[in-house]
C-alpha cells in the first residue's frame, strides 16, 4: 500500500492526497491539526488504506482523530467514512443532517451510485458501510464544530451541487473547504469548471451558496479536487462567471433538443479546449481525471433533470 502524497498549505492545514482510482491530485482530505483534529474528506472506500496510511504517517494514532467532517455524501467524498471510523474509533462523522441517515443506512447510496458508476463503482469508488448511529452527527447551517485551542470550524449549509452538502469555514486560518461547491480545478485546466451532477444540482440554490461564501470574506478557497484557488475572491467570481456559462450553454442546447447525447456534445464542443491537453502527453491519466469528476455528460445530466424539473413545475426549492 503506497504512502500518499502531503502537503502542508497554511498552519495546520494539511492535504493528504487520496490516491482516488490509483491517480494524484483527484481528490484531497484536508487533516486540520489542532488538540482536537479534524480531517475533511475521505475519498472513496476503494483507495481508503492510501488515506489511512497518510494520517498514520503524520503520526495520527487510532485514538488521534476527533472529527471525519463530509461536505457531502457523494462517494468520492465520503464512501470512506465507514472505513475511517473503524480505523479512529474516536471520531465522529460530521454530515449535513440531509444525508446523515444515507450514512447510516447506506444501502440506497451505494445502489445509486453503481448504477450512474457502472464499472468505475466497483474498480474506483467501492460502496460505503454503515457508520453507527451514535458516531454520526447531522449539522445543520450556523453549526459549530470545537476543535480546541481556539479553532473551531463553521458548517455552511451550500446546496446546489448536491442537496446534501455543508462548506466548511476554519476560524484558525479564516479558509473554506467547498468541497464541490466552488466546482473542479485539476492540474491542466485552464478554468474553474462547475460540478453539475444529478440528482439534485439546482443552479439557483448553486449561485447563492458561491454569494454565502463570498460574504465570509475567506482567506482561501479549497477545492476538494484539488487544492486551493488564489485569490479567492477572484476564484468565487470566476466560479460564478463560469456555472452561469455552463448552464446557459446547456440551456441553448437544450431547447433544441432535451437528448443526453446533444447537450453533453454541445458542452464538449464549447470546454473540452479549456483542459490543457498537451500537459496530459506526459500523464495518461490527465483525462480521465477530469472527466471522472466533473465529465460532460454527467455535468449535461445534472443540467438537464434541473430545466425540466424547472419547466414542468416540480423543482423543489432547496436553501
Ligand atoms: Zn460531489
Amino acid at each position: 500500500m503506497t504512502s500518499p502524497p502531503i502537503e502542508t498549505y497554511d498552519d495546520g492545514v494539511i492535504a493528504v492526497d487520496t490516491l482516488m482510482g490509483g491517480m494524484t491530485s483527484v481528490t484531497a482530505g484536508y487533516l486540520l491539526t489542532a488538540p482536537r483534529p479534524a480531517l475533511i474528506e475521505c475519498g472513496p472506500a476503494k483507495s481508503i488504506d492510501h488515506l489511512i496510511r497518510g494520517l498514520q504517517s503524520l503520526g495520527m494514532d487510532p485514538d488521534d482523530l476527533a472529527y471525519l467532517v463530509l461536505t457531502h455524501i457523494h462517494l468520492d467524498h465520503a464512501g470512506g467514512a465507514g472505513d475511517v471510523a473503524a480505523a479512529f474509533p474516536n471520531a465522529t462523522i460530521v454530515v449535513s443532517e440531509v444525508g446523515a441517515r444515507h450514512m447510516n443506512e447506506p444501502e440506497r447510496l451505494n445502489r445509486s451510485a453503481a448504477m450512474v458508476y457502472g464499472d468505475l463503482y466497483g474498480s474506483v469508488y467501492g460502496g460505503c458501510t454503515p457508520i453507527a448511529a451514535d458516531r454520526l452527527l447531522g449539522v445543520a447551517d450556523g453549526d459549530t464544530i470545537d476543535l480546541g485551542g481556539g479553532r473551531t470550524l463553521d458548517l455552511l449549509y451550500t446546496p446546489g451541487h448536491a442537496k446534501h452538502h455543508v462548506g466548511v469555514h476554519d476560524s484558525q486560518t479564516g479558509a473554506i473547504f467547498a468541497g464541490d461547491s466552488v466546482g473542479v480545478k485539476l492540474p491542466g485546466m485552464h478554468h474553474i469548471r462547475p460540478a453539475t451532477p444529478p440528482a439534485d444540482f439546482h443552479l439557483e440554490a448553486a449561485l447563492d451558496s458561491l454569494e454565502r461564501y463570498r460574504q465570509r470574506e475567506p482567506s482561501r478557497i479549497y477545492l476538494a479536487h484539488y487544492g486551493p484557488v488564489d485569490p479567492p475572491d477572484e476564484a468565487l467570481a470566476e466560479a460564478d462567471d463560469r456555472l452561469r456559462l455552463w448552464a446557459a450553454t446547456a440551456e441553448a442546447a437544450y431547447h433544441e433538443s432535451s437528448e443526453l447525447d446533444h447537450v453533453a456534445e454541445t458542452l464538449r464542443q464549447r470546454f473540452q479546449d479549456e483542459v490543457d491537453l498537451a500537459m496530459f502527453d506526459d500523464d495518461p491519466h490527465g483525462q480521465q481525471r477530469v472527466e471522472l469528476l466533473s465529465g460532460f455528460e454527467s455535468n449535461a445530466a445534472g443540467m438537464i433533470r434541473y430545466f425540466t424539473r424547472r419547466d414542468d413545475g416540480t423543482l423543489t426549492p432547496v436553501g
